[in-house]
């Protein structure tokens, strides 16, 4: 049976939670051990598949098919782990399974109350998996204190006090904030945050306090005196420059040590760090630089395209270049030639998105992209506007456009080259969907299997003729205009395995335009950079010696 830590916040939010626990993850890994992590999320939604990336960041998809919480792709790309369904939870994911229960007659009438019914759903929800694992890491988002939050600290307070002593332990971010007239660091807040989890039933093993300031031992000793936890288990968090650098920050600041120590694991296995210590090398030390535009619409808000930009990280460090990337928004270029705006970039990225807003200035860069020989990567969307692209300006089809957009718009006035998909084949079973069914869960998500076309650049970038990897979509790009395209020179080189779904298409008389249906960004890892990534990056190094 796994050992619990639960991972908490005071003070503030943003503190760095999810990154303290994949950061965790990864040094108990690196011991040996083997890690799950969770996401306990107190807001109401059913999922954040329907959330506004601008508020909420990118939705992480897992292989079987959820919409997750952005912080599960943190603790994926630092252990390597791939996240599922079960990972996630919201409280109104937990509140809609109760009520669900309570409409079928499950609960024979009783009258049903956050205690036990909710804090019963919560930890059943803890409960899974719990034999698959040494750790089991589960951060509760929002800060202590929040009313949305309360029945999940109640859970996991029943939890821990209902399984052997020493199972579960509490690790708890806080935030030390510095004062500059005085020159302090204030601990105040955190006693309080302290007591507002011991006014609940809770008390900390491990505190984490994020300070920009070293802590002197002084206040470290005073935080363990209030705080009522040992001074070796205050450990301290500053600021780094990069997230990569967490995992070993934290092991110099003894955290591994501390959770270890916490549970009583003594002597504790020595780790190997030596992935993390590779994965910073290539970060610092780079040999070169090359520059990516990313063309989309959700430019103000670089967390909607958070796992983009790391997998662009994830690439620079395979080719030990840095990779400094801007967010062009792509509605200029529906008033203005693209080319001034493009010219200075050694490789154009266009990601995925909803909608026909900035659609057109995409379409723009995919052009300008094949046009000028630069390398071009299109995900989900992008690959959409390059099809678009390839129609109108080189199969003749002028009209062509998505079906999403005459949908949106309710007319109809392109040639759906992407079109509304209905049904499809997910393992053995038809999977179909209705137009108008609930925004939630009506697209084509989760892991899929592609047949690459032998030969072709993609075949030659994964090193195999099979892949696997995540959609999150609802159109496609129809076969019916396969022929057309391809005669233009636009190559479908990655197909669902029935031959029905166009997954990859690819210029052949191009250095390097691939278009993919599917989110590789999802499966970057630092330590294991996804092979698009890696060849578009090395694309941009080559590219960048021509110029
Ligand atoms: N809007 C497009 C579709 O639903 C693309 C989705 C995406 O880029 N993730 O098919």
């Amino acid at each position: 049976m796994a050992r619990y830590i639960f991972i908490t916040g005071g003070v503030v939010s943003s503190l760095g939670k999810g990154l303290a626990s994949a950061a965790l993850g990864a040094l108990l890994q690196a011991r040996g051990y083997t890690v799950r992590l969770r996401k306990l999320d107190p807001y109401l939604n059913v999922d954040p598949g329907t959330m506004s990336p601008f508020e909420h960041g990118e939705v992480f998809v897992t292989d079987d098919g959820a919409e997750t919480d952005l912080d599960l792709g943190h603790y994926e790309r630092f252990t390597g782990v791939a996240a599922r369904a079960t990972d996630s939870v919201s409280s109104g994911r937990i509140y809609s399974n109760v009520l669900e229960k309570e409409r079928r007659g499950d609960y024979l009438g009783k009258t049903i109350q956050v205690i036990p019914h909710v804090t019963n759903e919560i930890k059943d929800f803890l409960r899974i998996g719990a034999e698959e694992v040494d750790f089991m890491l589960c951060e509760i988002g929002g800060t202590v204190g929040d009313i949305e939050g309360l029945p999940f600290f109640e859970a996991i307070r029943q939890f821990s006090h209902e399984r052997p002593k020493g199972e579960c332990i509490l690790m708890h971010l806080t935030l030390l904030p510095y004062l500059a007239a005085s020159g302090e660091l204030k601990t105040k807040p955190t006693q309080h945050s302290v007591k507002e989890l011991q006014s609940i039933g809770l008390a900390p093993d491990v505190l984490v306090c994020r300070s920009e300031q070293p802590i002197p031992d002084r206040e470290r000793e005073k935080i363990a005196l209030f705080c009522n936890v040992r001074q070796e288990h205050v450990v301290p968090a500053y600021d780094l420059k990069s997230i990569y650098e967490a995992p070993l920050a934290y092991h110099r600041s003894g955290l591994d040590q501390a959770v270890l120590d916490a549970f009583g694991i003594s002597p504790a296995p020595k780790p190997n760090l030596s992935v993390w210590e590779d994965v910073l090398d290539r970060l610092e030390n780079p040999e070169g630089e090359v520059r990516v535009a990313i063309v989309g619409k959700y430019t103000q808000l670089e967390d909607a395209y958070k796992s983009i930009a790391e997998a662009l990280t994830h690439g620079g460090m395979a080719n030990r270049v840095r990779v400094r990337t801007d967010w062009v928004d792509s509605e200029l270029f529906e008033r203005e030639d693209p080319a001034p705006h493009l010219e200075s970039y050694h490789a154009i990225l266009v990601p995925g998105g909803f909608g026909e807003r900035g659609t057109e200035g995409k379409i723009k860069a995919a052009q300008f992209a094949r046009e000028r020989k630069i390398p071009y990567l299109g995900i989900c969307l992008g690959m959409q506007m390059a099809v678009i692209e390839a129609a109108r300006n080189a199969a003749g089809l002028e009209t062509a456009g998505s079906e999403e957009f005459d949908h949106e718009a309710g007319v109809r006035r392109f040639e759906p080259v992407v079109y509304h998909l209905k049904e499809w084949i997910q393992g053995n079973h038809v999977v179909a969907r209705k137009v108008d069914d609930d925004k939630g869960g009506t697209m084509r998500l989760g892991a899929y299997t592609a047949d690459l076309r032998e030969g072709s650049k993609v075949a030659e970038v994964y090193g195999t003729n099979v892949i696997e990897e995540r959609h999150r979509h609802r159109y496609e790009v129809d076969t019916r205009y396969r022929e057309k395209l391809e005669n233009a020179g636009l190559c479908f080189s990655g197909m669902s395995p029935d031959g029905r779904l166009p997954e990859i298409v690819e210029w052949a008389d191009h250095p390097w335009f691939i278009g993919v249906q599917f989110h590789p960004e999802l499966k970057s890892k630092p330590f294991a950079p996804h092979p698009l990534f890696d060849g578009f990056v090395r694309a941009a190094v080559e590219n960048s010696r021509l110029v």
